[in-house]
């Protein structure tokens, strides 16, 4: 029976038990909570993690991703890694554990990514947090937030099997992926008219690898032909299916999410995302058969996995006193505050495609810088919002978001989070020179030694006008 509108019910109010107290508590075990957290347990922070799953990684793991990009950048022609510091140390112990790729050529060949196995990800990120001196709370879902003030979190209520239980902190850093814990603060954020698609994605085994080739680059053009000859509809043109380490398994980005009407699968939206779900079960179920039918060396394989959930792209971004925009992206732009650097394109998962759009120059340094000023929300001042729901348009968003600038925003937070507390002042404040050298102290790389690219246009493009 369907309840009358503007049902509710009263919950009883009661006194929920503090469980811990930190100087810095990051929510989000995602690529940049992560490193949030690695980053302020190594600056000596009492930190804790505060996950939702049982592990860490993100959409990387939870997604199931299984490539890191935006490690990379095309500098005058040459792939060159620009994310580094803590990042490096994460790669490393995915190494030891036999579970990193070497970087490959993407999308058309334009740009490096790098693949990783997941469970060695999920095992490499504990190892990383704990050798920092860092705590974890798996299984707990941050739901809402005590402010002692209008401009100051006090602490973060979280739930779990053992309840409902709050933990204090002085900083905190918000890796939720959907701004959770700025929306509850009061943080100014934004959403964009129409989200970008969400995926589900899988992983097929039994591949044989010497009949498959270099199938990546023939699945989009037998999915296009089928689609000419009318035997088949796809949920979105080009398909990202490549292998693994072990290339009889191989990683398939293929599906596209949407609501009844066409419209975006909403990452906030429970009833959205059990639809997403079954959704994406049934396209990968259907765009699997067709592969292993048609794909040369694809005729013995199967589903091995099944990410645990829909990939989320995009949902709440805050609004920052900066926001990064396409053009900062593919201009390749300067910021006096730069706490690293960028060099993926602009991915845009819009209906039942993908737009990718490089840098406007042929020969072009390759990445822009990212300001701090993303990850500074406006009204509180003991909060940062790392990741996908930092301070970027949709656009920007849509290149920034991927792991590579995350590892970036996460160690810078989890840094300045380390200078706010010692200088006692709100994060706003902190010293961007202090932190630029002790970022550059740990290894990070922030793009200061090559010019930007000369001849942009000024004015920002008129699709990204469109979406504001
Ligand atoms: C289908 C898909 C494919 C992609 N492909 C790639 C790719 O190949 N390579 C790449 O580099 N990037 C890729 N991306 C983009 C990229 O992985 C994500 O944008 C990136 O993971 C964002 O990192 P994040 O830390 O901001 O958030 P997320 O990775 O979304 O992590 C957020 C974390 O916070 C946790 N969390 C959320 N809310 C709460 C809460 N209230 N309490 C406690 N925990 C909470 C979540 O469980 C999760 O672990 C892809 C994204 C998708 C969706």
């Amino acid at each position: 029976m369907t309840p009358p509108l503007g049902a509710s019910v009263t919950e009883p109010e009661r006194a929920v038990p503090v469980i811990g107290e930190y100087d810095v508590v990051v929510v989000g075990g995602g690529p940049a909570g992560l490193m949030s957290a690695v980053a302020a347990a190594k600056q000596g922070r009492s930190t804790l993690l505060i996950e939702r799953y049982g592990f860490l990684g993100g959409a990387g793991t939870m997604g199931g991703l299984s490539t890191f990009c935006g490690l990379h950048a095309r500098v005058h022609g040459e792939d060159v890694r620009v994310v580094r510091g803590f990042a490096d140390e994460l790669l490393d112990r995915i190494d030891l554990l036999g579970g990193l790729n070497a970087p490959h050529l993407t999308i058309e060949d334009r740009i490096a990514a790098q693949a990783f196995d997941i469970p060695a990800y999920k095992m490499a990120a504990d190892d990383l947090v704990l050798a920092a001196g860092g705590e974890i709370l798996f299984h707990a879902t941050a739901v809402g937030v005590v402010m002692t003030a209008d401009d100051t979190i006090d602490a973060v209520v979280v739930e779990s099997k053992s309840g409902r239980q709050a933990i204090r902190g002085r900083v905190f850093i918000d890796g939720s992926g959907d701004a959770d814990l700025a929306v509850w603060s009061g943080a100014p954020y934004e959403v964009s008219e129409r989200l970008l698609y969400p995926s589900l994605m899988f992983r097929i085994n039994a591949v044989d690898p010497d009949r498959a080739g270099a199938a990546w680059r023939t699945i989009g053009r037998l999915m296009d032909e089928a689609e000419a000859a009318g035997t088949h509809r796809f949920p979105r043109k080009k398909p990202i299916v490549r292998p693994q380490r072990n290339p009889i398994e191989w990683r398939s980005n293929l599906t596209q999410l949407s609501n009844e009407d066409g419209s975006p699968i909403d990452g906030t939206d429970v009833a959205q995302l059990t639809r997403g779900e079954i959704q994406g079960r049934a396209q990968a179920r259907d765009t699997f058969a067709f592969i292993r039918d048609n794909a040369p060396g694809f005729e013995d394989a199967y589903i091995v996995d099944l990410a645990p959930q829909i990939g989320i792209r995009e949902t709440r971004r805050i609004v920052g006193p900066y926001q990064v925009t396409e053009h900062d992206i593919r201009a390749c732009v300067d910021f006096p505050d730069t706490i690293g650097v960028n060099g993926w394109p602009v991915e845009a998962h819009v209906a039942g495609d993908v737009d990718f759009r490089f840098p406007y120059a042929e020969d072009t340094r390759g990445f822009n810088q990212l300001p701090f000023r993303m990850v500074l929300p406006q009204r509180v001042r003991n909060l940062m919002v790392v990741g996908r729901c930092a301070s970027m348009t949709q656009w920007g968003q849509s290149s920034a978001r991927v792991t590579g600038p995350c590892f970036v925003m996460g160690q810078a937070a989890g840094t300045a989070a380390d200078l706010a507390l010692s200088a006692g002042v709100a994060v706003q404040d902190v010293d961007v020179t202090a932190l630029q050298a002790r970022l550059s102290a740990d290894g990070a790389y922030l793009g200061t030694d090559l010019p930007p690219d000369p001849a942009v246009p000024a004015e920002p493009l008129a699709q990204e006008a469109a979406t504001r």
